[in-house]
């Protein structure tokens, strides 16, 4: 077995442990992190959520219940995440705009809004009311995005429909990467004629390079142009993702890709190493001390049996609500649905209750309580938590 030392272990690619990781790279730790596959943000508008139950979504958290955990992180701490953040995206070359101070609308492929708080600044420009007049352009064969529905909503919009000769949303996004595809593309919508105030397109416009590509067509047509974020896979959530990944390898992280973890070695209440399954042999990874942030049910920290919820990786004790039979629901993506607020219970350092050990945090969406679809605080509490957990885990070690 080949044996490798570092600090801090993480476990999960999300925001969350993403998050974590850079910051404690940034300041010097030598942190691994181990991950089994790409994190729901991939699945995600890219848009941080931080609570959409309050137009102000500071206040909004203080309105959540007594057991949220976004009240175990300081007040500071929730805008200093969310700062850092914005910073390391303007660094990346991927700006979001907005404030922690006020939530915004952003048009969703159904043409209704979907409050969130920082978004990409390729839906900058997304009007925040019915009024203003949308000429959206969508491509030929696109599925799962319904122009129709969005002029339905709005009496003074039009539609019209470009063959980028491919149908996927991956697809056309590598079209617009090649300037040579861009270039015939704008001489196409200036033949439209477009009379409406903005010009709204599915979230296509390129891979990496999308703020550049919104930039040239609407200075080419002289007019405000945004994307609306589509259904998975997602442009916004992929380019998200990819942003934080180059950051925390550029912080001197280290990316264990598409290792499973099949054991743990414990001593009393440390926990020593992980033990990832790799192609020859298996590798253990030692680390000071562990983050957790590998996610709810979607993205795999937890799993439903017919006995029990389980946390995967560490076995720690589980925070179930109510009976058995409340669990179950037609509808998983339910706002109510009591599973939400399934997950590990930690105190203010993020460390879980119920357990003796004493080298772990817990971030992101496997914590207890949460309700991420019901208090609209997923990316948000994500980069929140993952703050406390990676100071939690500094004080630890030094
Ligand atoms: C469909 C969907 C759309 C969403 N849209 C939005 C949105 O638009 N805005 C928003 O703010 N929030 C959104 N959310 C919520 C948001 O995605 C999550 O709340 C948040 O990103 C959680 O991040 P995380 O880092 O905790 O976990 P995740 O993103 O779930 O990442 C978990 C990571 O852990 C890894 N992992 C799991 N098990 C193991 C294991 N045993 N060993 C190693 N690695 C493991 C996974 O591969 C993954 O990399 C959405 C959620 C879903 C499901």
């Amino acid at each position: 077995m080949s044996v490798t030392e570092y600090d801090v272990i993480i476990l999960g690619a999300g925001v969350a442990g993403l998050t974590a990781g850079t910051f404690l790279a940034g300041r010097g730790f030598k942190v691994a992190l181990v991950t089994s596959g790409e994190p729901t943000a991939c699945l995600s508008t890219g848009c941080i959520d931080v609570c959409s139950r309050n137009h102000n979504p500071l206040v909004g958290i203080k309105e959540l219940p007594p057991a949220h955990p976004y009240h175990l992180v300081p007040g500071e701490t929730i805008i200093e995440s969310l700062n850092n953040f914005q910073a390391a995206m303007s660094d990346i070359g991927i700006p979001y705009v907005g404030t922690e101070k006020e939530n915004r609308l952003v048009l969703s492929a159904l043409g209704t809004f979907k409050t969130s708080c920082l978004v990409p600044s390729t839906m900058a420009a997304a009007p925040q009311d019915t009024k203003a007049s949308i000429h959206i352009v969508s491509f030929a064969g696109l599925k799962d995005f319904y122009p129709s529905y969005i002029i339905s909503r709005r009496n003074n919009s039009k539609t019209s429909v470009y063959d980028a000769g491919v149908s996927s949303t991956m697809g056309i996004a590598s079209h617009f990467e090649d300037k040579d595809f861009l270039k015939s593309f704008i001489i196409w919508l200036k033949e439209q004629n477009i009379d409406e105030d903005t010009i709204a397109f599915p979230a296509v416009l390129g891979l990496e390079s999308a703020v550049e590509i919104v930039k040239t067509i609407s200075t080419s047509v002289g007019k405000p142009v945004f994307e609306i974020p589509t259904i998975p896979p997602s442009m916004p959530g992929r380019r998200l993702f990819n942003a934080l990944k180059d950051n925390f390898r550029k912080k001197g992280g280290n990316i264990y890709w598409g290792w499973p973890v099949i054991g743990v070695e414990k001593s009393g209440k440390i926990i020593e190493a992980v033990t990832t399954e790799s192609k020859g042999r298996p590798n253990s990874l030692n680390g000071k001390a562990f983050i957790l942030a590998t996610g709810s049910f979607v993205g795999g920290g937890l799993t439903a049996t017919r006995e029990a919820i389980i946390e995967n990786v560490f076995h720690l004790p589980v925070h179930v609500p109510g009976p058995r039979d409340t669990w179950f629901e037609n509808d998983y993506f339910s706002f109510n649905h009591a599973i939400g607020r399934a997950g590990i219970k930690v105190d203010s350092f993020l460390r879980p209750t119920e357990t003796p050990l004493e080298n772990i945090f817990v971030c992101g969406g496997i914590l207890a309580d949460t309700e991420i679809l019901k208090y609209g605080c997923g990316h948000g509490l994500a980069l929140a938590t993952a703050h406390v957990a990676a100071k939690s885990c500094m004080e630890y070690i030094r």
